[in-house]
């Protein structure tokens, strides 16, 4: 494996940096008897570029990229190699000499394939090379980054607060708890955003609200229908016809910004197991939330991960 060197610091102050978190196999990888493909640069394949509609000028795109192995007649133990990002983990793309990091919400260990959700920032230097990629091109990526790591054998009570396209990297966070029936720990998801529109992955979200075990909350503070009085207060009521029509069954929303007392809400005390809080988003964000979450929901500082 290459040794990490100054220069594979992206410079953007990530919470886990790369420097900090020298990867080493996880159980999965050790299970598997295999490597895992993507502990140094490697090159993946765009194999499909969508472009998600918001009703705005914001762009995102959703990437799906797919390992390339070198020259494959003359590596006859590509069957040796998976691709293992664990939940809460991010990668790192490195174009030229530019680096920059991405969460992605799913990934597939042996077709060695993983997707990420990209928020095009206006004049960004990474966003101007992503918005012209297309399936068929090639991208390096190294990682996988981060420190969170899940025990299903303890009973937990999860928190999770989203804000915008962040909600993607929670999305294996919350499959790894519900996809396992052994696992006692419970999710609450808070999930904040301009509006509906901007809820991204609003299907799955459903799908997860099936499991007794989880509970979400979307927190959409300029929600706003069509009605004069809705835009003239600039944001729907919280009792306004179209805006309770606008939810789909199991699904709980608020016209309101996630703040101390609605995070108070969510504390459930009588509910067994340690509070552990994640925090997905930029890092005001970040640093809001952690500071809000430990004092209304109790958690031990040392059990905030901000990803
Ligand atoms: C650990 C980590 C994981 C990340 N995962 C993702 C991801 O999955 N998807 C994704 O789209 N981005 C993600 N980002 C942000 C991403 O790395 C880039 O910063 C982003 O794509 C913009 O890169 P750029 O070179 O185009 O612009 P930059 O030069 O990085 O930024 C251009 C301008 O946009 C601002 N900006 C950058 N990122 C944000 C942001 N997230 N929110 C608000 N303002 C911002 C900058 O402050 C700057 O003013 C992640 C960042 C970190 C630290």
């Amino acid at each position: 494996m290459e040794l990490l060197q100054d220069s594979d610091c992206c410079g953007n102050g990530c919470t886990n940096c790369i420097l900090d978190n020298k990867p080493r196999p996880s159980n999965r990888v050790l299970l598997a008897g295999k490597r895992n493909v993507i502990l140094s640069y490697t090159k993946f394949r765009l194999l499909r570029r969508e472009s998600l509609e918001s009703g705005s000028d914001e762009q995102v795109l959703l990437l799906h990229f797919v390992h390339v192995a070198e020259e494959e007649e003359q590596n006859p133990d590509k069957e040796d190699f998976v691709l293992d990002i664990p939940p809460g983990h991010h990668v790192m793309l490195r174009v030229g000499s530019l680096l920059r990091p991405y969460s992605p919400y799913w990934s597939d260990f042996l077709a060695k394939e993983f997707r990420i959700l990209v928020k095009l920032q206006p004049d960004g230097p990474m966003s101007r090379h992503l918005a012209d990629v297309r399936p068929g091109d090639l991208l390096e990526f190294r990682g996988p980054i981060g420190n969170y790591v899940h025990d299903p054998q303890k009973e937990k009570c999860i928190y999770i607060i989203a804000q915008g396209v962040a909600i993607a990297p929670t999305l294996p966070l919350v499959r790894q708890v519900l996809e396992n029936e052994e696992d006692m720990s419970r999710v609450w998801h808070l999930v904040c955003a301009r509006n509906l529109q901007h809820v991204y992955f609003r299907e799955e979200l459903l799908e997860f609200a099936h499991f007794w075990n989880y509970k979400s909350c979307l927190y959409l503070p300029h929600h706003q229908c069509d009605t004069a009085a809705c835009q003239e207060e600039g944001h729907c009521d919280q009792e306004c016809p179209n805006f309770q029509r606008s939810l789909r069954y199991k699904e709980t929303a608020k016209v309101s910004r996630l703040d101390a007392s609605s995070l108070a809400s969510h504390i459930n005390s009588s509910v067994p197991g340690e509070r552990i809080l994640i925090v997905a988003g930029d890092s005001g964000f970040q640093k809001t939330m952690a500071q809000l979450a430990t004092e209304s929901l109790a958690v031990d500082p040392a059990n905030v991960y901000l990803l």
